[in-house]
């Protein structure tokens, strides 16, 4: 050992390596879905120190089963219903095994040109089947998260904000900037405006319906006059349909209606809910972006079948983008760049290099096809449904009522204990499911008491699992708080 692995080593390794996937996938369900492992228990169970000499791969696959195996989380386990999904699937494990053989770093459209046609094709093909608007198409590209994509949309916003001149000097001419969110965005539109300099203080907190969790417009208009009166500039607005912690959708439209009047870049954040839109029941949530979005996210890497890390993030107008993020260092000029005829998909993101990542979601889009998607959507919608169903005819229980995806918020009623009580009640109770080794739920607070969230949406996940889960989660609840 310790030589380069040679081509014929490869192969016998390599079909052991899809073997071992395949018996993975057959056995997952004999696993806890949470792992059990203490704080430091896989650290320990690793040499303090690299090894000297080289060893067959057969060692790698023993330790993966006796010290990795126990400390893994099973995401793909049909119990798995916390968090949101994080799909993968065997069209989407051998696409990005193809990515990992060929090895390409698609920096610029010359380092690889099929990486970035392939990628420039499959972003169309996702915006054709979510019927996204034309203003999309030919401007999408990958991103490795939806936390990615709205720092590079706020970049762009505040090039756009600032005339169209790349940032020189650090301050922003000593004007103060804005962003605008709801309690209810992820987190990530916060981190972006620390990381650009904006600053937290910076970022504006947009009241929501009390009931729907749905931003106000009214009070987005009212804020952003406000900041422009006080000599602010208001950058960017964050709508999000499918927020993270009960999947409340924002009025797209009535907002980018106000970010126009104010000239307000408006983002549109569909990491977990977007693909939701392959069903056409379900493209109204595409309402609004036609018109008003400056840019949209969406992750396949959460509910549409491709591994993690696959985000989409689609522009009306690139040009900002390339404005704010294109440096031209002499080692990278080629002439295929300077033909203009050709996209560079660094300057459309943070990083430089970048990964052959369309191959995994051109597999999957290949596989499964447009009414496989759909197909897998529906299920986990119809999963969904049919669970809220039964919790809602339980008295025992009350059921957040929107609920259009395949998210489910509820929590025991626990009658007679005070809300503080209630609430910790509910914990202790996700504590013991979770315990159990059979699922998997996480929780969330709204409406100033803490639920219970049950993402269905796994490719493993059925109505047994579903059935058995709730059947769990009532005979836990009713062994008391
Ligand atoms: C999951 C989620 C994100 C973050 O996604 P990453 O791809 O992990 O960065 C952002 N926004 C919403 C609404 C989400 O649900």
């Amino acid at each position: 050992m310790g030589g380069h692995m040679t081509p014929e080593e490869f192969r016998r390794y390599g079909k052991q390596v899809v073997d071992w996937i395949a018996d993975y996938q057959e056995k997952i369900e004999s696993y806890p879905v949470l792992s059990r492992v203490a704080p430091g228990e896989v650290l320990a169970g690793l040499p303090e120190h690299p090894p000297e000499t080289g060893a067959g791969f057969e060692a790698v696959l023993a330790d993966l089963d006796q010290v990795i195996m126990p400390g893994v989380t099973h995401w793909q386990h049909p119990g798995f219903f916390a968090y949101f999904p994080a799909n993968a699937s065997g069209p989407a494990i051998l696409g990005d095994l193809l990515s990992a053989g060929l090895g390409v770093q698609g920096m610029l459209w010359a380092t690889s040109p099929a990486c970035t046609e392939l990628e420039t094709r499959v972003a169309d093909w996702l915006a054709e089947l979510l019927d996204l608007p034309a203003r999309f198409r030919g401007n999408g590209v990958i991103q490795d998260s939806a936390s990615g994509a709205c720092l590079v949309a706020l970049l762009a916003a505040l090039h756009r904000a600032g005339g169209g001149s790349p940032p020189a000097r650090a301050g922003f001419g000593g004007r103060r900037h804005t962003v605008y969110i709801s309690s209810q965005t992820h987190s990530s539109l916060e981190k972006a405006a620390r990381i650009t300099g904006i600053g937290a203080d910076n970022v504006r907190l947009v009241d929501v319906d009390p009931e729907t969790l749905a931003m106000d417009p009214a009070h987005l208009d009212a804020l952003i006059a406000a900041d422009v009166a006080a000599g602010a500039v208001p950058v960017l607005a964050c709508a999000t349909v499918g927020t993270t912690s009960t999947t409340a959708v924002d009025p797209v439209r009535a907002i980018g209606e106000v970010c126009a009047r104010h000239g307000v870049w408006l983002h549109v954040d569909a990491a977990y809910a977007g693909v939701a839109a392959v069903c056409p029941e379900l493209r109204w949530i595409n309402d609004g972006l036609a018109e008003h979005a400056d840019s949209y996210s969406t992750n396949p890497h959460k509910w549409l079948l491709t591994n993690f890390d696959c985000n989409l993030l689609y522009l009306a107008d690139p040009e900002p983008m390339v404005g704010a993020l294109s440096i031209l260092p002499e080692y990278l000029r080629n002439a295929a760049s300077a033909s203009g005829e050709v996209i560079d998909y660094r300057d459309w993101q943070i990083p430089l290099g970048r990964r052959f990542r369309a191959l995994k979601l051109w597999s999957v889009i290949r596989w499964y096809g447009a009414e496989g998607l759909r197909e897998h959507v529906r299920t986990g919608v119809r999963l969904a449904g049919e669970l809220a169903s039964w919790i809602e005819a339980d008295p025992g229980f009350e059921v957040r009522p929107d609920r259009p995806f395949g998210l489910v918020c509820f929590r025991p009623r626990w009658e007679g204990l005070p809300p503080d009580e209630a609430d910790a009640a509910t914990l202790r109770l996700m504590e013991r499911l979770n315990d159990s080794g059979a699922l998997y739920l996480t929780h969330t607070r709204a409406g100033g008491r803490v639920l219970l969230r049950m993402a269905i949406g796994a490719p493993a996940t059925r109505d047994a699992h579903v059935r058995d889960a709730w059947r769990r989660i009532r005979d836990e609840a009713a062994a008391g708080p």
